[in-house]
């Protein structure tokens, strides 16, 4: 069965492929690599953030609730508090001007 996910994961890796000028697998394979080092990283009670790119705790990091199928999950979000807060800060800035 082909999920939604696989789909993203498989256009993900073409336009890997195209960027850095490598072969559909071998950008599949590199996905994979970083997937499997995330997995690790979070088994261990880390997460890297994806704007400063530091591996923080997971306490570090605020957590997203959402539905899924009528049920409410969590999930942990990608920036962590800093870079959220930074974030809202900027976002604040641009909507009301200098404070
Ligand atoms: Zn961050």
């Amino acid at each position: 069965m082909i999920t939604a996910y696989d789909i993203r994961e498989n256009l993900y890796a073409l336009i890997l492929a195209s960027l850095k000028n490598i072969t559909p697998e071998q950008a599949f394979m590199e996905i994979e690599g970083s997937r499997e080092m995330t997995n690790k990283l979070k088994k261990a009670g880390y997460k890297i953030c994806s704007k400063c790119g530091v591996a923080k705790s997971l306490d570090e990091f605020y957590l997203a609730k959402y539905k899924y199928l009528g049920e409410t999950r969590f999930s942990i979000r990608h920036l962590c508090k800093e870079c959220m807060k930074a974030k809202e800060r900027e976002k604040y800035r641009k909507k009301w001007g200098k404070v």
